[in-house]
């Protein structure tokens, strides 16, 4: 197994598994869960994507470079309540005003 990404935010960590995905990658997010349950560090602690199979890391990196990190330091993100992409400047989705999974838990519970 092999890291080949790490980001603060979930929501940008899972447009980069699905890239993966889409390519016949396998791979999985470790630190998910101080992510998303407010422990000590969750703020601090970056998520990490990691594949299962080490020979398969060069390509994972190569299509994250090409297809996700290349676009800028604030990529696309998609909302996982609607789908709908959006711009990584966004805070909140443009769309249905979601903030991504991840971000802000209590937020689910408002409405
Ligand atoms: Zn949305």
């Amino acid at each position: 197994m092999k890291k080949v990404y790490s980001h603060e935010n979930l929501a940008i960590l899972n447009s980069a598994k699905n890239l993966l995905e889409i390519d016949g990658i396998e791979c999985f997010i470790k630190n998910e869960y101080h992510a998303s349950g407010g422990h000590v560090g969750w703020e601090s602690i970056p998520i990490e994507l990691w594949v299962h199979d080490d020979q398969q890391a060069a390509s994972a990196a190569a299509i994250l470079a090409k297809g996700f990190t290349a676009t800028s330091e604030s990529p696309e993100w998609a909302c996982l309540h609607c789908g709908e992409k959006n711009d990584g400047s966004f805070e909140t989705c443009w769309k249905c005003q979601k903030a991504p999974a991840g971000t802000d838990p209590s937020n689910n519970k408002s409405l």
